[in-house]
This record gives structure tokens, sequence and C-alpha cells, in this order.
């Protein structure tokens, strides 16, 4: 469980990092769409697309979540937040090596669970409602 201390450290680097993405540049996406076209320019670029494969980008994604596990269990606030990161932009390759778009999975995905209503206890067990299924 993280503590108070770790929230806000989180917190100032995520303020930061919104506050310098945000602030006007003209060479700088600053919405989600345009991200993920500049990181596919990227990856084109760099001829991730077309050489790579989902498969080699599916083993980076694992890396990257790897780094992502240790930023976590060092409470590391910039290593979190550079983690998530990575793990997108390989999930991004991924998707564009798949012929498939992150936001296309994304929406997929909360098609399925929007509709719910099951919680988690401060035990952390996942509690269904009936009408949940499965
Ligand atoms: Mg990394």
């Amino acid at each position: 469980m993280p503590n108070a201390e770790y929230l806000y450290r989180c917190m100032a680097v995520k303020q930061k990092i919104v506050s310098d993405i945000l602030t006007p540049r003209k060479d700088f996406p600053v919405n989600t769409d345009n991200l993920i076209a500049a990181v596919e320019q990227w990856g084109r670029e760099r001829k991730i697309i077309p050489n790579s494969t989902p498969m080699a980008q599916l083993l980076k994604t694992m890396s990257e979540l790897g780094e992502l596990a240790d930023a976590t269990l060092k409470a590391d606030s910039q290593g979190i937040v550079d983690g998530v990161g990575d793990v997108v932009v390989t999930l991004i390759l991924y998707c564009k090596l798949s012929g498939i778009t992150l936001p296309l999975c994304l929406a997929a995905a909360y098609d399925q669970i929007k509709d719910r209503r099951g919680v988690l206890t401060k035990e952390g067990v996942f509690v269904k409602e009936e009408s949940d299924g499965l």
C-alpha cells in the first residue's frame, strides 16, 4: 500500500511532466491521438515499423513491464512514469505491427467491463455481482 509521501512524490512528478508537456511547443503533440501518431512515426523512422514483429514488441513490452515492476518495488516515482510510458510505447508499436490500434483495443476492453458492478474490498478480494457474469 503506497504511503502518503510516495503518493505526494508521484503527484509532484506527474504535475511536472504534465506542465512540461502542456507548455505549448510546436514540435510536441499534446493529446493522446497525436502522441500515438508521433510514436508510430518515430517507429517508422527507426524502421521498427515494418522491420520488427508483434512477438519482438511483445517481448519488449515484457522487458519494460519488468522495469516498471522494479520501479514500483523501489517506489521510484520517476521510474514508474518512465516504465508506464515505455510499456505503452511498445504496445502502440505492437498494435501497429498487428494491424490494430491501441484505442481500438482500449475501447474493446472498456466495452467488456463497463457494465460490471463488482467491487474490490479493502482485503483485496474482488466481489462480483450476479449480473457481472463469468
Ligand atoms: Mg524502459
